[in-house]
This record gives structure tokens, C-alpha cells and sequence, in this order.
């Protein structure tokens, strides 16, 4: 067998046997993964995961360990919130689109309960209390949050309700969520194999029947009975596939372990599998979300562009897409002070101005561009409404001298990560393998790929272009469940 760093498919004919054997082999040990394995040994497989570091975590373990869930969840009905499945998904399709995917999005939202519950089951902590303002990630272990969803045009498309769910933690929950989920892996039989990073599928007769693995210089060679499921995350971190497929991402900060090269997704095209959005981002763009909320977001010619209220993620896609970041923050003292120091991340207004004519002048944007735009949303704020972009009148009041401005370009440091990540924004890919809700990756005719399973940020999952946090952890696990289920099924 080559040794080389084909992708291509190894005949099973022209193996010389294999060095392991199991029914159901998992590649890549993150949120998808993990739970992949739980639902194939719930299912009574035997199981194997693959993983190329020398742990398990991936991405999932660095995350905010928000979960997009909804529909009624016991934090939910403990904060007061009634909701309810056909609201999520009619909030999902239009955060989620153009064109999410109606049949994901709509069998997450009506098991999304069934989900939260087996997410607590295995020992995931939710606290049932409300974060009540837009952020990254909550200062405070409060364990429910808005994603936007009480936010022009959502509020109109289907009744609001919080539906973030923060697993519970001191700063970011991911780690919590692999660690217990981890527990819930280490429970099983499920066999970990680390250091472990495969690198082709083999097949015989047109199905997938296992893959190679490099350990340590040397390739080992891995038999899946009934299938292998690929949850190797996302391609952000490989800056060929990058440019190929999401050329506006390049040069920009990377949200991963660092290990988001893209090869499960490869090693699956390379047998014949279809991709799907694969140009689609989600795009943490370097703002402090309270700030940007009680100011203004324009861009270099002075000018808003959307609601500051909608999930920042929307902006940054906003911001990148249409704008190429060139865009600020616009606020006042008041604003700057009204925003929780814990929340503020370190962040300072890099301009700061008596007069708008001086702030213009800063920044390079033409003169009376900002005035424009100031005098007009001060005019509307003062009667409590925002005609332009529909931003909720809880955030809207005339903004007042002194002026100042935060040039996104000059990036933010969460807490979590102790030093500022590249400027403008931190993005990963949320594009992937066509799979079905089963987990089935589909070929270029739509057919299943007998043998082949995947989820994760391997795959394209519930979104088409949009993003909202929680959905990438929360379609994870979910869809993750499912294609372990299915792949554990007998041939
Ligand atoms: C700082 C940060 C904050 C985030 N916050 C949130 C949030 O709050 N909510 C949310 O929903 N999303 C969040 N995300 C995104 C989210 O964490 C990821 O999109 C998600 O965890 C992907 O899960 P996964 O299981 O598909 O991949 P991963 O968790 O990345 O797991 C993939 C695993 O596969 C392994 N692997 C890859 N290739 C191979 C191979 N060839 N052979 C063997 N193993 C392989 C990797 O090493 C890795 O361990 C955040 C991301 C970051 C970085």
C-alpha cells in the first residue's frame, strides 16, 4: 500500500488482512464523536474511536459550551418561557438560511427536549437561570441566554424564547461537555485509540469497510463490520481547502484546536461523496457584543448596516461579506460604562472624540458621514423607534458627546484564550458532507455511500449559510447520536 499522502480509497482486496477489527470505527473524538460512540455501544456495537492528538476533545472542548435547544426544556419553563417546536424551527430556518435544511432543522427542533434530556442523562449541567443581554459568552454560569431571537426580523417570523444553553462552568463550557461526556464514553466499552490519525477509507465492493491509520510513523489498518462514522470537524485550519472553497476566509483568525484540516471530508469525497455550503462561515467577528448593542455598528463610509441586536455572528457574516470588515463600533460614554467590566474583556475605544467632526477625522471616514448617521438614529432613539433597522427599543436611546469608536480590525482577547486572536474575526467552516438525518453520507447522485456515516462540522448539518451559537455543539451531538445509532445497526 502507498505511504504517500494519497486520499484515495485502499481496495480491502489489496490488504494483506487487518490489524484491528470492530463493528462501528468513530474518527475523530469531539462532540459528534463522543456521542456517536455512546448511541453505537448503547446500541450494542462494539466500538472503536479514532483520534489523531494525543486526547480527545477537539474543538468541542475549547468551545463556549453553548447548545442551541429548545421546544420546552425544563431550564426553559423554570426561566418562564414557554416555547415550542414549530417556533424554534421557524427560528432556525431564517437564522440558519437561506435554505437550512428543512428536514434537519425541523426533526432537531421536535427532539430537541429528548436531546436536552439525554444531554443531563449523561451529566451535562444546565442552570436554570436567565443572561438577559447580547454577548459572546456570559460572564456568569447562568445557564440561559438570547441568540437573537427576541431580534428584527426573528421576533416577527415566530414567537421569541432564550434558547442558548450554557453548559454550566467557570468561562467556557466546552471543556465541561467533553469532560462529561467523556465520563459517559469512559463507562462503556467503547475502545479510545489517541495518536491516531487516519488518512484513507478502504472499501470493498463499492462499501466503506474501515480506513488507515498513521500511528507514529507507522500505518495500521482498521475493519468496521458495520460502518465507520466520520466526526473530524471542520476544514478551517487547512488553508489550501480554505482558499478552494471560502476564499473570503482567508487570512483571517481560525476558532479551533488547531486540528481542523479538513482530511475526513477528503478521505469521503475521494470515495465518491457530495459537499454541500461549503463556502458558508460562522464569523466571530472581534467586537464586544453589550457595547455594540447600547452603540451602533457602521461601516467605513459611516453607515449601520444591520441591527445590532441579532446574534453577532450575523454581523460578522454582515460585516465580512458586504463590508470586508472595515466596519466600527460607535459609541458613548454612556454605553461604554453602562457594559459590565467582566464583559468588556479588556476591550478600550481606540478613537475617542468631544464631536463627531474630530471621531471622522480618526477613524478617515468622510466628513459629515458619521453626522449624518448619528443625527438621524438620535432623532428616531429619542421617540423610542429605529426605522431603519428595527433594532429593540430597550437598546435605543440618542447617543451623546463624548463620542468614541472601536476599530474591529485590532481583534479582542476573551479571557479564555489570554491574549488577543488576529484581528477583524475568528471564523470556522460549517460546511461539509451531504448526510441525511441518519447520518448517511450521500453521493453525487444523492444515494447513500454504504458503510459511510458522518456528523459534526465534518458535515453539512442544520445550516445552509447563516449561523447561530450552540447549533454547531447542538447539531453535533444530535446528529452525531443518530449516525452512531444508524452506522451500529447490523448490515
Ligand atoms: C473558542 C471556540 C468557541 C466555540 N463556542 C461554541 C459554542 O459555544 N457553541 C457551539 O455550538 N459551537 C462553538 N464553537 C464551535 C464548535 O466548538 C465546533 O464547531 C464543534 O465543537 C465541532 O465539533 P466536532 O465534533 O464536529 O469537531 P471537533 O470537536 O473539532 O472534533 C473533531 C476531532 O476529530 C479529530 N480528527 C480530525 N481529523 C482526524 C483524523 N483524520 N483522524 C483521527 N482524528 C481526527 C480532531 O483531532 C478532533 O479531536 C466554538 C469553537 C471554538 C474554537
Amino acid at each position: 500500500m502507498s505511504t504517500d499522502n494519497s486520499v484515495t480509497p485502499v481496495d480491502a482486496g489489496a490488504l494483506d488482512g487487518f490489524d484491528h477489527e470492530t463493528d462501528v470505527l468513530v474518527v475523530g473524538y469531539g462532540c459528534a464523536g463522543a456521542s456517536a460512540a455512546l448511541e453505537a455501544a448503547a446500541a450494542g456495537a462494539e466500538v472503536i474511536v479514532l483520534e489523531k492528538f494525543s486526547g480527545g476533545g477537539g474543538s468541542s472542548a475549547l468551545s463556549g459550551g453553548e447548545m442551541y435547544l429548545g421546544g420546552g426544556t425544563d431550564i426553559q419553563r423554570a426561566c418562564g418561557f414557554e416555547d415550542t417546536a414549530e417556533d424554534m424551527a421557524a427560528f432556525l430556518l431564517a437564522a440558519l438560511g437561506p435554505d437550512a435544511d428543512r428536514a434537519k432543522v425541523e426533526l432537531y427542533s421536535r427532539e430537541s427536549t429528548r436531546h436536552y434530556q439525554w444531554l443531563v442523562d449523561h451529566g451535562v449541567p444546565f442552570k436554570p437561570s436567565l443572561w438577559d443581554s447580547p454577548t459572546w459568552v456570559p460572564p456568569t454560569d447562568d445557564g440561559l441566554m438570547w441568540m437573537g431571537e427576541n431580534a428584527w426580523p426573528f421576533a416577527e417570523l415566530a414567537k421569541p424564547a432564550p434558547r442558548g444553553h450554557r453548559v454550566t462552568s467557570d468561562g467556557f463550557g466546552g471543556k465541561v461537555l467533553m469532560q462529561k461526556l467523556s465520563e459517559a464514553v469512559a463507562a462503556t466499552s467503547v475502545t479510545v485509540h489517541t495518536d491516531s490519525n487516519a488518512t484513507r477509507l478502504i472499501t470493498e465492493a463499492g462499501r466503506v469497510v474501515g480506513v488507515v491509520a498513521k500511528q507514529y510513523g507507522r500505518l495500521h489498518t482498521y475493519r468496521a463490520r458495520r460502518g465507520v462514522v466520520l466526526t473530524t470537524g471542520g476544514f478551517a485550519d487547512n488553508a489550501e481547502m480554505v482558499a478552494q472553497h471560502a476564499p473570503q476566509l482567508v487570512g483571517l483568525g481560525v476558532n479551533s484546536d488547531g486540528g481542523d484540516d479538513g482530511r475526513g471530508v477528503v478521505m469521503a469525497q475521494a470515495a465518491g461523496a457530495a459537499v454541500r455550503h461549503m463556502s458558508a462561515a460562522q464569523v466571530g467577528i472581534s467586537l464586544i457584543p453589550g457595547m455594540m448593542v447600547r452603540g451602533m455598528i457602521v461601516d467605513d463610509k459611516g453607515r449601520r448596516f444591520i441591527n445590532e441586536d441579532v446574534y453577532p455572528g450575523l454581523v460578522g457574516q454582515a460585516a465580512l461579506f458586504k463590508h470586508g470588515l472595515k466596519v466600527w463600533v460607535i459609541l458613548d460614554e454612556q454605553a461604554y460604562e453602562e457594559v459590565p467590566e467582566n464583559e468588556r474583556w479588556g476591550v478600550q475605544p481606540h478613537f475617542v472624540a468631544e464631536t463627531l467632526d474630530d471621531l471622522e477625522q480618526q477613524i478617515g471616514m468622510p466628513p459629515g458621514a458619521l453626522q449624518t448617521t448619528i443625527t438621524e438614529y438620535n432623532r428616531h432613539a429619542a421617540e423610542g423607534s429605529d426605522p431603519y433597522f428595527h433594532k429593540a427599543p430597550r437598546w435605543l436611546r440618542p447617543l451623546r458627546s463624548p463620542f468614541a469608536a472601536i476599530d474591529v480590525q485590532r481583534g479582542i482577547a476573551p479571557p479564555e484564550y489570554g491574549a488577543a486572536g488576529r484581528g477583524g474575526a475568528e471564523v470556522f467552516t460549517i460546511g461539509g458532507l451531504h448526510t441525511t438525518v441518519d447520518g448517511h453520507v450521500l453521493d453525487l447522485d444523492g444515494a447513500p455511500i454504504p458503510g459511510l456515516f458522518a456528523a459534526g462540522r465534518a458535515t453539512s448539518g442544520l445550516h445552509s449559510w447563516g449561523y447561530i451559537s450552540g447549533t454547531s455543539l447542538g447539531d453535533g451531538t444530535f446528529f452525531g447520536r443518530r449516525a452512531g445509532a444508524t452506522a451500529a445497526a447490523p448490515a
